[in-house]
């Protein structure tokens, strides 16, 4: 099986918010379609070892910003490349609350769903939530940015090293994961995030 086929599946890049017992933590995901049309229901995927995955779970109400094709790469990293079990990621931002009191993002963003969840499942590494949606409205009129797009044009492309040194292993970049082997393969999967190869980056011999 070539496990690379499946990264011409097509994605969005959203902000998932959730609060819960008045703290707000917010990540960058890249999963949600309709699933049903009456009543309107969408399904989000979250990594398990996210907080917002854990908080979610308990509070059942979510914020989804539709980021769109303005959003700069320093804010999806401030969501998306540190977790909220080390940073409070609302320190130092005021985002409005939605018809739930969830924040949601009003920059850079071309729509907003807030949603409470009505099912969920365990799926492993990721918790699959069905959810239906309280309100919905549009922001920007700026095209929504999809996942390969933000892989093509947002995403830093990774400087060149000097060659000289060794690499001896591999870290993920999105949760600090280690792979102690000086070969990564393409295929590989963060056994953490479940991150693709291309999340990570070299460490070099000292
Ligand atoms: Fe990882």
């Amino acid at each position: 099986m070539d496990n690379t086929a499946l990264f011409n599946l097509s994605y969005g890049v959203f902000l998932l918010a959730t609060k819960l017992e008045g703290k707000v933590n917010a990540c960058i995901t890249n999963t949600c379609m309709q699933v049903a049309a009456s009543p309107t229901r969408v399904a989000i995927s979250v990594i398990n070892t996210n907080l917002t995955c854990e908080m979610l779970k308990e509070s059942g109400i979510f914020s989804l910003s539709m980021l769109d094709v303005t959003c700069p790469f320093e804010t999806i990293k401030h969501f998306g490349m540190q977790s909220g079990h080390n940073v409070d990621k609302f320190a130092e931002i005021k985002y409005p609350e939605d018809k739930n009191g969830v924040p949601f993002m009003d920059t850079h963003t071309c729509a907003v769903l807030s949603c409470h969840v009505v099912s969920s499942q365990d799926l492993g590494s990721h918790t699959l939530f069905i959810a239906e949606i309280d309100d919905a409205f549009n922001l920007s009129k700026e095209a929504p940015m999809i996942y390969a797009y933000y892989q093509s044009d947002v995403k830093p492309k990774p400087e060149k090293k000097a060659e000289d040194k060794k690499i001896v292993g591999w870290r993920c970049k999105i949760c600090g994961y280690y792979h102690d082997e000086p070969e990564l393969p393409k295929d590989f999967e963060c056994p953490l995030c479940g991150h693709p190869a291309e999340d990570f980056e070299p460490v070099y011999e000292n």
